[in-house]
């Protein structure tokens, strides 16, 4: 796929034997060319960038080489690991309107192709690994927020939705959701997780609440992946 070269200074290398094994997607509520910018200043404190961001019209700027590390990700967990970002690819896609709109279609076809180039290239990257911040950092983020198409996504392949097969969970959510790769309780406030949760697989309703279809959910999920 065509991407238009921006490269940014705020990179390192991958540390020794690293395989890259996530994805993570973010959205920017910054107007393109302030993200690129920021994404791209090695002069402030803490210094950000992603390997791609996506604009709304679909356009791409390869902003990291897939086979540096960027920092995107910060404190992150993920499948009991810490500091994702040695060993994950990192997409930011433009969205100036939080939850309030869709993504814009030609947006989300983009940034299919470029998801499904970039797993082509790692196939270490599962489709439970493919993640939104908010899965990596509950506590702290929401993006890409209850309007991104996961399920439009899965469908392509990438990542995965849940089909509900009404085998029940035993036991407690959040032992169950740390189970399927989520921060432990002790960590972070259960109550975040499971929004976090919500907001990727259950975007109807986003408040916490371990309620009997967010559980049918993560039992199918669980089932899905070999995790129950
Ligand atoms: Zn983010």
């Amino acid at each position: 796929m065509a991407y238009i070269e921006r490269p940014s200074p705020n990179h390192a290398p991958r540390p020794d034997g690293t395989t890259v094994d996530i994805l993570v997607l973010h959205y920017t509520e910054l107007p393109l060319q302030e993200s690129l910018h920021i994404l791209s200043d090695d002069s402030r404190e803490t210094r950000v960038s992603a390997h791609y961001v996506l604009a709304e019209d679909g356009t791409t700027y390869r902003l990291v080489s897939e086979d540096r590390v960027a920092w995107h990700a910060g404190r992150s967990h993920w499948r009991g690991r810490e500091a994702l970002n040695a060993t994950s690819i990192g997409i930011e896609i433009v969205n100036l309107h939080g939850d309030r709109h869709d993504y814009p279609a030609r947006q989300i076809a983009s940034l299919i192709e470029l998801c499904q180039g970039i797993l082509a290239r790692h196939p270490a990257i599962e489709p439970r690994n493919v993640v939104g911040h908010s899965d990596v950092a509950p506590q702290r983020k929401i993006d890409p927020g209850r309007r991104f198409p996961w399920k439009t996504l899965a469908d392509a392949g990438i990542g995965l939705w849940p089909e509900p097969q009404g085998r029940p969970l035993f036991g407690e959510v959040p032992a169950a959701l740390q189970r399927y790769g989520y921060a432990p309780p002790i960590a972070v406030p259960p109550r975040d997780i499971v929004k976090a949760f919500q907001r990727h697989f259950r975007p109807a309703r986003v408040d916490g609440m371990p309620d009997p279809e967010t559980r049918l959910i993560l039992a199918a999920l669980l089932d899905q992946t070999g995790a129950r």
